[in-house]
């Protein structure tokens, strides 16, 4: 009769099992050691989430990326949205084929401490519709964190498709409960009533909100300089109170961050000292604050 532990496989090192008893954890794949090693190199896993489509939630992971880029941290940028892959277009990378070795994928590099997965590296025409059930989605995201050379890094961001379906819920799994929470939402009670079901969900896969973005939050008029409310703003702010969830910032609607999206520039190194760089800023500053402090 086998000496190893009905549970993990181990034998003599389970110290459960030297105690006659199973210890309850699952003996790890080469797959799954895989994913652990490479998640293992990096320091802080980011999921940026919205309840509803098209309230910003790339334009805001991509400026959380560049703004820790800019600060001189490693960022890895991860696009999971399989259907609808924008980060390409965002960081005017579309275009570029990722370099597949034998069990690796070669990010892209955006600057020296900036690179980017998306499918859209690897689909050889963006043109042609992603039309896949889930668990073929599921398994690619697995492969973006298990083989995708991310190397050390001081953050890993993940914009992650709208809603609380299968890909957000796969990306929690696979990154586990230390991965943290950014949702982004819209003003409007609309957008704010799917988010409330975010942050229940995070709440669910015990995951830590670091905190709602309300974005296109009134307008700063680029003339006289100050803040016009143009729909009713403030609500994501308040939903976030009334759900004892940390609120990181209301970015404006502003015409030149709609600009860098379509022609794809990084519009916190072009604007540093625009009101929403400046915002932008302030968002990632917790995020900041989790590093070690070096000497
Ligand atoms: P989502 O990822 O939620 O679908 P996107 O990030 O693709 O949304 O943004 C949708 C559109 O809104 C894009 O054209 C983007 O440039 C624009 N946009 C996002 N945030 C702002 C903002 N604060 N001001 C102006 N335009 C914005």
């Amino acid at each position: 009769m086998s000496d190893a532990c009905k549970s993990c496989g181990k034998s003599g090192s389970c110290s459960s099992q030297k105690e006659g008893k199973d210890c309850g954890e699952k003996a790890k794949s080469p797959e799954d050691l895989k994913l652990a090693e490479n998640l293992g190199r990096i320091k802080n896993k980011i999921v940026v989430m919205s309840g509803k489509g098209g309230v910003g939630k790339s334009t805001v992971a991509v400026n959380i990326a560049l703004a820790l880029a800019l600060a001189g941290k490693k960022v890895g940028l991860l696009d999971v949205d399989v259907h609808g892959p924008s980060i390409p277009r965002l960081l005017s990378l579309s275009g570029q084929q990722a370099h597949i070795e034998k069990d690796y994928i070669e990010p892209i590099p955006w600057s020296k401490n900036l690179w980017v997965m998306s499918l859209g590296f690897l689909l050889p025409d963006p043109n042609e519709a992603v039309i896949w059930r889930g668990p073929v989605k599921m398994g690619l995201i697995r492969q973006f964190l298990q083989n995708v050379a991310w190397g050390e890094l001081d953050f890993l961001i993940v914009d992650c498709p709208p809603g609380t379906g299968d890909e957000p819920l796969t990306v929690m799994q696979l990154l586990g409960k230390e991965a943290k929470s950014v949702i982004v939402t819209t003003p409007q009670m609309l957008a704010i009533d799917d988010v409330r079901r975010s942050i229940t969900f995070c709440k669910r896969t015990g995951n830590q909100l670091l905190g709602v973005v309300e974005n296109m939050s009134g307008f700063v008029c680029p003339d006289c300089g100050k803040r016009h409310e143009i729909f009713k703003s403030g609500a994501g702010e308040q939903m976030a109170m009334d759900m004892g969830v940390p609120f990181l910032g209301r970015i404006p609607v502003d015409p030149e961050l709609a600009r860098a999206g379509d022609e794809g520039f990084a519009y916190i190194k072009v604007y540093p000292d625009s009101e929403t760089s400046k915002i932008m800023r302030e968002i990632v500053q917790p995020m900041l604050d989790m590093l070690p402090v070096t000497a």
